[in-house]
Formats: C-alpha cells, sequence, structure tokens
C-alpha cells in the first residue's frame, strides 16, 4: 500500500497554510484528512528493495517503507512540514531535541574535528560538547558567537562545525546568523542553529545562510507539553547522513505517536506564538517599569543590547523573559508556593505559564567553561541569577495581576 502525494508544495502557500498542509498525506484507503498514526515497526518489503545495510540502502525514506528505525509514514509527515516552514529540503525527526543535537555531533564529527560551540546555550548541549566529545577526541571550543571576530579567531584548519543557539538560553542574547554564515560559507565549514527558542514563526535560520537548524519539539513547536520530540532541517544529502547515522545506528528515532501529537501541536504554532508574543510584550514592558525588578531581558524592548538585530533577524520577539529582582530566594519561594497559573517548572514554550529561577553559580560550575571576559558578559545579561517566564496562552491581565502578587 503506498500513500498519496503531499497535498501542498512549500514554495506556493504562505507559512500559516503549510502549518496545517505541508507534509500531510491522505491515506488513500480511507481518504480522512488528519494524518494516521502508523505504528507498524516494519513493512513488507518487495523484492530488490535493498538489503540489509543502512548504508547499502540509498535514499532510506523513498517509499516503500521497510523498518521504522529508518523512517514511518507519520513521522516522515512531520519531517517534511518543518523543513517546509524552516524552507529547507529535508528534515530528520528525533527522539528529543537533545537526540537531534547529539545526532548532529556524532553523524558530521569525527576525531581530530574541531567544533565551535556557543559558550552560552542549553546546559545539556553545552555539556555534551565540553564534557563528553573530547574524549571522542574532537577538539571543541566555546566562543561568544555574538562577537564575529572572536569566532574568526577560532577557526582552525581541522574547525568542521560552528554550534549556535539564538536566542540562546538563558540570556536571550543574540547571535547574528547572518554575519556568521558570511564568514563560514567560503570556508566550507557547516553552521547549525538550535532555533527551539525562535521557530520558524520568529526567524527562518536558512534564509540566512544557515545549514542545519534544529528545533526542540519538545518546546513551542508541539506546544502543549505533553510529547518530547526534535528534529533536525537541512539540505537533502546532508539531512540523509544524518539520518543514517543517528537514526539507524544510534537508534534517534522519534516514536510515531509522538510525532502525530506534534504534528497536531504544529497546526496552531503560528497563533498560539502570535498571541503569546503579544502577551511576553506586554509583560515584558510592564516589568521594566516594575520597581522591584532590576533589570529585564527581553528583545523586544529597545533596552536590550542587541535590539537592532533582532529587529533585523527576528520577526517577533519571543515569549520567553528573563529578569532580575533582588532578593530571588523570595521570589522562587513564591512562586514554587503560591502562584496559581505559573507553574513553577522547567521547560519553555507550553500552552500555560512557566517560571523558574536560574542561578549563575549553579551554572557555572556545573555547564559553563567561561574566560573571565566570558563571564563578565555572562554577568551583564544575567547577574547573579535570573528567573525565567515562558508566557503561555492565558489572558495577559490575568499574568500580571499574578506577577503583582509575586512581587508584591
Ligand atoms: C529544551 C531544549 C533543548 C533540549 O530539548 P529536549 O527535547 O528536552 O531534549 C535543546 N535546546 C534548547 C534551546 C532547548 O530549550
Amino acid at each position: 500500500m503506498s500513500i498519496s502525494q503531499p497535498q501542498a508544495q512549500p514554495h506556493h502557500y504562505q507559512p500559516q497554510t503549510l502549518a496545517l498542509n505541508a507534509g500531510l498525506q491522505l491515506n488513500p484507503n480511507t481518504q480522512a484528512i488528519s494524518p494516521n498514526v502508523s505504528m507498524s515497526v516494519n513493512h513488507q518489503l518487495t523484492p530488490g528493495d535493498g538489503g540489509f545495510s543502512a548504508n547499502g540502502c540509498g535514499d532510506l525514506t523513498q517509499l516503500p517503507f521497510s523498518y521504522a528505525g529508518w523512517t514511518n509514514p507519520t513521522v516522515r509527515q512531520l519531517e517534511q512540514r518543518v523543513a517546509a516552514l524552516e524552507h529547507c529540503d529535508d528534515g530528520y525527526a528525533t527522539a528529543s531535541g537533545m537526540a537531534a543535537i547529539s545526532a548532529v555531533f556524532f553523524s558530521l564529527l569525527k576525531s581530530g574535528d574541531h567544533l565551535i560551540i556557543a559558550d552560552v546555550c542549553y546546559a545539556a548541549t553545552n555539556e555534551l560538547a565540553l564534557q563528553m566529545l573530547p574524549s571522542f577526541g574532537i577538539e571543541v571550543t566555546s566562543v561568544n558567537l555574538s562577537n564575529v571576530a572572536d569566532v574568526a579567531a577560532a577557526i582552525k584548519p581541522n574547525t568542521r562545525l560552528v554550534f549556535a543557539e539564538t536566542p540562546c538560553n538563558p540570556l536571550l542574547r543574540l547571535t547574528d546568523l547572518q554575519a556568521l554564515a558570511d564568514l563560514l560559507k567560503p570556508q566550507h565549514i557547516l553552521l547549525a542553529v538550535d532555533s527551539t527558542f525562535a521557530t520558524p514563526v520568529i526567524t527562518r535560520p536558512a534564509d540566512f545562510g544557515v545549514d542545519l537548524v534544529i528545533h526542540s519539539l519538545t518546546k513551542f513547536i508541539n506546544g502543549h507539553g505533553d510529547a518530547l520530540g526534535g528534529c533536525v532541517v537541512g539540505e537533502k544529502n546532508l539531512i540523509e547522513s544524518i539520518r543514517s547515522r543517528a537514526g539507524v545506528y544510534l537508534g534517534a528515532v522519534i516514536s510515531p505517536h509522538n510525532a502525530w501529537l506534534i504534528m497536531r501541536g504544529i497546526e496552531t504554532l503560528y497563533p498560539r506564538m502570535n498571541m503569546m508574543c503579544q502577551s511576553a510584550h506586554q509583560i515584558a514592558s510592564w516589568l521594566e517599569n516594575h520597581p522591584r525588578v532590576s533589570q529585564v531581558n527581553y528583545s523586544g524592548l529597545s533596552s536590550h543590547p542587541q535590539y537592532d538585530l533582532a529587529q533585523k533577524q527576528m520577526e517577533q520577539p519571543g515569549s520567553v523573559i528573563v529578569f532580575q529582582v533582588d532578593d530571588m530566594d523570595l521570589l522562587e519561594q513564591r512562586f514554587s508556593t503560591e502562584a496559581k497559573i505559573f507553574y513553577y517548572a522547567f521547560s519553555i514554550g507550553h500552552q500555560r505559564s512557566l517560571a523558574v529561577l536560574i542561578r549563575t553559580d549553579e551554572l557555572m560550575s556545573a555547564t559553563y567553561r567561561l574566560s573571565p571576559e566570558q563571564q563578565a558578559d555572562y554577568l551583564r545579561y544575567a547577574g547573579q541569577g535570573v528567573i525565567r517566564l515562558s508566557i503561555g496562552l492565558e489572558a495577559a491581565s490575568d499574568l500580571i495581576q499574578e506577577l503583582t502578587e509575586m512581587l508584591r
């Protein structure tokens, strides 16, 4: 049994339309309009379909499907949809965002290669790169990618990949993707960007020349806090080699059930992001004028140190806000025991608003390896610690009311 062709081709439609239709394939037996969850691990083979080696099978995503570790009809629809929204050829979906990041590292880097990674990014990414990769013979340098001159200075003859995250966790510092791509392209160094905080609604890194765009689908793209997932999208050959190595050898595959949930989440990504960004902007402005708040970082405020870059690279200001108060412990206590509509929890991008305290000393001792200058830059954004808010879909007025009580 085959499934019919995709219903919507990327270049014809606006992204809001593609969020509903790109990659969607109807089951020809039922013509059901929503995708089926295809849970089958294997598919009947036709003689000559390919051997048992992943490398011997050519394009693993070509019909007919054979084994779910290589690709699956439901997962494939998700991959095509994210790729279409990111203006990329193809995508590979993984069990989590970290699986997508490790897929990129372990598929593209080998012993003797050099990786340049953002000095401040998602903690597990930083720890994987700085604490694990060197034991596989991979050289790693952590650089503040906001300073393109520092990146240029860090490049070596064996530099293979630069890994950025913008806006970065937990500072919301930005990286100029165009400037970085312009530096790296002529030197044939790959540029990968974790765009989880931005989503394709806000920034499409491939438009600036980025080679690989990575998402934790767990966050905004699923948007409902009920499924882990990740993906990497980019040019077809690159994605194909990541799929055959990370998917088949490392087993990074996503469950079709999660892929289906995430695809349902994507369908409302645009209206959700619009509302969340609008509320976050209102709340960030309100926080900035609150007497107990000493600093707010939010890319929609003109006080953001890279406001001009935000205007150039981001279509909306995002829904994550970080801010500082003098008594962090008291605020943490109130959020965790008194808050009714902010949940005191990790993660971002869910329909419910989340708050969490991120302490600078903990990150400095466990995660980041920063030079004195890098540390000074970190402190400029985050001081001794920040409260990170991920604004959800509640009425902004209710959220402001709760924040008023938290900051009393
Ligand atoms: C959450 C997150 C990840 C990791 O994603 P998981 O799906 O939790 O594995 C990676 N990068 C960023 C920026 C994130 O916010």
